[in-house]
């Protein structure tokens, strides 16, 4: 389908990016195409101005350090794919990403866009709320951090100001004993989830756990955290029956919509589910 006629900018600098997107009203950015394109074919959007971000290199970096991983808004999903050191620096997104479309969409989609246009069933911002992610943005009047939490509004709604570009998301650091898992369900390898949970937790002497961290993807109008389910793992050994608790208390926590490919008492019950296995995975997960 042909897109809708629109002007076209790649500048070469930041500074000049965030001046371009200020410059109308109806301007928008352009990192892999992969959603604003099909959004375009169909009308759906119809920015008058593409300000093209692939010129710009200091955001394709990931970067780890002692505080957190940086992933720069233009790191593809091959990039989190192709890097070694995040088996170790961050294994829940790398196990996250690879959930992520097919070989082509990985290719081209980015940290940024994704994060940018907020589907509630993509990974990359259900990893963000669920690692307590910073988001660091720049626009006409400054730079800012946003957290994950304050950023995801609505389906495809964030807290971004339209002059304001994604700079980068930064996840705090992962501590090498973390106990993690991530399980996905979806109609077919690559489609977005009908449901899906991230888990997380840190374990002391005794084998107990606390931190627990558990999101929720697609089963609700953004990705939330489940803090009943949190609470079921908290000061507990984590097992089957503790598993099995928290899946139930993810269950009863979401009211997700009914839509064409899933009722809402299908995604309830499949949150539970993915919730339940993913915290079976994390408890059988060997320290790194
Ligand atoms: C067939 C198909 C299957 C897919 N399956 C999945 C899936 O299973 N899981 C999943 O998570 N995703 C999936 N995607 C989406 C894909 O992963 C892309 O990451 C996502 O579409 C964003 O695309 P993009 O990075 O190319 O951004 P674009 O399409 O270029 O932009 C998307 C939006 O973000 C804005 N934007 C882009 N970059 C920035 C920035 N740095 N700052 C501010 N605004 C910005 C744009 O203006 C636009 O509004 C799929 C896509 C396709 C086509």
């Amino acid at each position: 389908m042909k897109l809708p006629a629109f002007d076209y900018a790649c500048p070469a600098t930041l500074a000049e990016a965030v001046a371009l997107l200020a410059s109308r009203d109806e301007a928008k950015a352009l990192a892999g195409g992969q959603s604003l394109v099909p959004m375009m074919a169909f009308r759906v959007a119809s920015p008058s101005l593409l300000v093209d971000l692939r010129k710009l290199s200091e955001l394709r970096q990931i970067t780890i350090d002692t505080s957190c991983v940086r992933l720069g808004a233009m790191v593809r999903w091959r990039d989190i794919e192709d890097d070694a050191r995040l088996v170790v620096a961050h294994p829940l997104l790398k196990a996250a990403v690879s959930h992520v479309a097919h070989y082509q969409v990985r290719n081209r989609g980015t940290v940024g866009g994704s994060i940018a246009h907020a589907d509630p069933a993509a990974e990359m911002p259900g990893i963000a709320v669920t690692c307590d992610a910073e988001i660091a943005v720049v626009g006409a009047a400054g730079s800012r951090i946003i957290r994950a939490d304050d950023f995801f509004i609505a389906p495809l709604v964030t807290a971004l100001a339209a002059d304001e570009i994604v700079v980068e998301v930064r996840l705090p650091t992962w501590p090498a004993q973390r106990r993690w898992g991530f399980r996905e369900f979806s109609r077919r390898r690559g489609d977005f989830a009908m449901a899906a949970a991230a888990v997380f937790y840190d374990v002391d002497a005794a084998g107990q756990a606390h931190n627990a961290h558990i999101g929720a993807i697609g089963v609700g109008d953004r990705p939330v955290r489940l803090t009943a389910a949190e609470a079921e793992v908290n000061g507990n050994i984590v097992d089957a029956t503790i598993s099995e608790r928290a899946g139930a208390a993810a269950s009863a926590a979401v009211d997700p919509q009914s839509d064409i490919h899933a009722s809402s008492a299908y995604r309830k019950s499949l949150i539970g589910t993915m919730v339940e296995r993913a915290l079976q995975d994390a408890s059988a997960v060997k320290a790194a």
